[in-house]
């Protein structure tokens, strides 16, 4: 499973860009993400840039769920997958017992979105994640620190899948245009 890593020329792993996207949607929800980005710092990951906090309706949710504060993070990891998801499961775990008492719902979200050009599908991991392209949510923020990056199965850029779902914007319904490129 999984490509070769890069090696340096002193025999070191060479950090690789991967891309996180945060939500919050309950609590001091700005206070929610900085405070999973902290985390993430002092878990050893280093994010190197964090977008701006776009305010979004909830999706999917219950009606009446409080709306999502959003943002995603350029990070540079040394950490394989599933070693990095597990660093985003233990900050969710630890902020979502802030201030709680009982069982409450968790107030942060965190996903991997991409993972340098890697593709990975196994039981705990989907990357990219599978409805990335579909939301708005992710590719506004995620268009705004790196336009550039590239979804490794669809070929497009964030730019690119952003501006094609804009346009192509049915309420309620996924982008039927962007499928797998060859
Ligand atoms: P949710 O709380 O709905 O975000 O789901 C969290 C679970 O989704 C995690 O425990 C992961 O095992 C799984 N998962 C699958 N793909 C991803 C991904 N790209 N990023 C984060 N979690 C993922």
């Amino acid at each position: 499973m999984g490509a070769a890593r890069l090696v340096g020329v002193a025999g070191e792993v060479e950090p690789i860009r991967a891309f996180v996207a945060l939500g919050s949607n309950l609590g001091d929800r700005a206070a929610n993400l900085n405070a999973a980005i902290e985390r993430l710092l002092e878990a050893g990951v280093d994010v190197v840039r964090v977008s701006r906090f776009y305010e979004n309706p909830a999706v999917g949710g219950p009606a009446g769920s409080p709306d999502f504060l959003n943002a995603v993070a350029e990070v540079r990891t040394t950490l394989e997958p599933h070693a990095l998801l597990d660093r985003l499961l233990a900050v969710e775990a630890e902020l979502g017992r802030v201030r709680t008492v009982r069982w409450a719902p968790r107030t942060i979200d965190l996903d991997i979105i991409l993972y340098a050009d890697r593709v990975i599908q196994s039981p705990r991991l989907t990357v990219p994640h599978p409805q990335m392209h579909l939301r708005e949510f992710v590719l506004a923020p995620l268009a705004e620190i790196a336009p550039e990056a590239v979804h490794p199965v669809l070929k497009a850029t964030a730019r690119e899948m952003l501006d094609e779902l804009k346009s192509n914007a049915r309420p309620g319904l996924p982008n039927p245009t962007l499928s797998p490129k060859q």
